[in-house]
């Protein structure tokens, strides 16, 4: 799955919900996070973000931010 980091947060851009094929983003607190069972892992999210703050979960030290997309995608 692919995770929203910190460079999210409090974004304005929407571009990653408009291309995503799945709408796998939710909104969070006061950032935006990809549902990690409905994302397809299609990467079509990370370059259409301005701010550089999606990321793959194969990048190493993304855990906590892993389970704040997953708590905050949950609550929807
Ligand atoms: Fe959506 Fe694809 Fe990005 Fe997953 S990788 S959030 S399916 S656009």
């Amino acid at each position: 799955t692919y995770v929203v980091t910190e460079n999210c947060i409090k974004c304005k851009y929407m571009d990653c919900v408009e291309v995503c094929p799945v709408d796998c983003f939710y909104e969070g607190e006061n950032f935006l996070v990809i549902h990690p069972d409905e994302c397809i892992d299609c990467g079509v999210c990370e370059p259409e973000c301005p701010a550089e703050a999606i990321k793959p979960d194969t990048e190493p030290g993304l855990d906590s931010w892993l389970q704040l997309n997953a708590k905050f995608a949950a609550s929807w």
